[in-house]
């Protein structure tokens, strides 16, 4: 008999590589999203096989799922400074009510339960690089709050469940990953400079582009991501790509790859932008035998020619069509 495993978010960026991932390993995949944010285009490939059934249902309300369940990957939340002020409340609720539900739902199947937490658990870290044991520098009324501090919630809660009911429990703290299936428009600094490139729009850097991001590869996440899964380990574990850079010389690497003749312009930076961050991955390298393996410069191509090949059209969709359905 395959195990069975239910992915939320799977129609996401995140989302929907997991669950390829699980086919791949001979799973039997639930995946299920509200697709406020996620994209059925990211599992088309996936709908026809035998294994791999989609709910379009939101987990912030009562989850149902029959037979049995081996896992649980809770993925499902907007994830980008912008959808977070669009869907506040829905950024709030998935990762709280939502979490809640699924726990239950893990509860009543037995089944093992990974949360997707995050490195902004540590706000704009006054630690370099961020080791697990740092408890962060959060604002939690904040712009980024909503997602920070039900991220930080939805820590606690699985480790309630973990020690009060002897829940079996992961956490994933989820430095920045990018990779296909992104979406163009949400913001994030990645898509944002590509899809500038794509348009000829100058690429615009918030603040002087001295903050430092660590960009992980799509895969080399999954991978780390797998292997907490099928680990032992129950307290929160960093993955990510300690590779540092400031946005700036991001900005300049993009540039080169897509070859734009646009230049970059300056705009203000967010409130509560985080200045630096860089995962410490110790623990995932001694306790998961996990380390990153693609070079920026070869996810980046990747990257840059899935954006390339996407319609004409995507490129100038400015607006995710669901928001508004979804406002409450
Ligand atoms: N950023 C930027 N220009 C953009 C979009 C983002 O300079 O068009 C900056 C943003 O202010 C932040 C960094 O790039 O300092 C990474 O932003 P992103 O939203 O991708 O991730 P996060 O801030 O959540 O790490």
């Amino acid at each position: 008999m395959k195990k069975r495993v239910l992915i939320t978010g799977a129609a996401g960026f995140l989302g929907s590589h997991l669950c390829d991932r699980f086919i791949k390993e001979n799973f039997e995949v639930i995946g299920m999203d509200n697709l406020i944010t996620g994209n059925m285009d990211n599992l088309e490939h996936l709908l026809p096989l035998e294994h791999f059934t989609f709910y379009h249902q939101d987990v912030s309300n009562f989850v149902h799922v029959s037979g049995q369940l081996d896992y649980i990957l809770h993925f499902a939340s907007p994830a980008s400074p912008i959808d977070y002020l669009k869907i506040p409340i829905q950024t709030l609720k998935v990762g709280s009510l939502g979490t809640h539900n699924l726990l239950g739902l893990a509860r009543a199947k037995n089944a093992r339960m990974l949360i997707a937490s995050t490195s902004e658990v540590y706000g704009d870290p006054l630690v370099h690089p961020q080791t697990e044991e740092y408890y962060g520098n959060v604002n939690p009324i904040g712009p980024r709050g909503v997602y920070d501090e039900a991220k930080r919630f939805q820590e606690a809660l699985t480790m309630a469940y973990h020690t009060y009911h002897g829940l079996e429990t992961r956490i994933v703290r989820i430095f920045n990953t990018y990779g296909p299936r992104m979406r163009l428009n949400d913001g994030r600094v990645l898509p944002a400079f590509i899809g500038q490139a794509l348009r000829g729009e100058d690429l615009t850097i918030f603040g002087d582009g001295s903050q430092t991001r660590s960009f992980c590869y799509v895969d080399d996440q999954v991978d780390g991501i797998f292997r907490l899964l099928m680990s032992d380990y129950t307290l929160p574990i960093n993955i990510g790509n300690p590779d540092e850079i400031t946005i700036k010389q991001f900005a300049e690497e993009v540039i080169k790859l897509t070859g734009t003749t646009q230049k970059v312009v300056y705009q203000d930076l967010p409130k509560d932008d985080p200045m630096q961050r860089q995962p410490n991955i110790t623990k995932a390298k001694e306790i998961l035998g996990w380390s990153p393996k693609v070079d920026r410069a070869d996810g980046l191509k990747i990257t840059f020619d899935y954006f390339k090949s996407l319609p004409q059209g995507k490129l100038f969709e400015k607006e995710h069509k669901n928001f508004d359905k979804y406002q409450k």
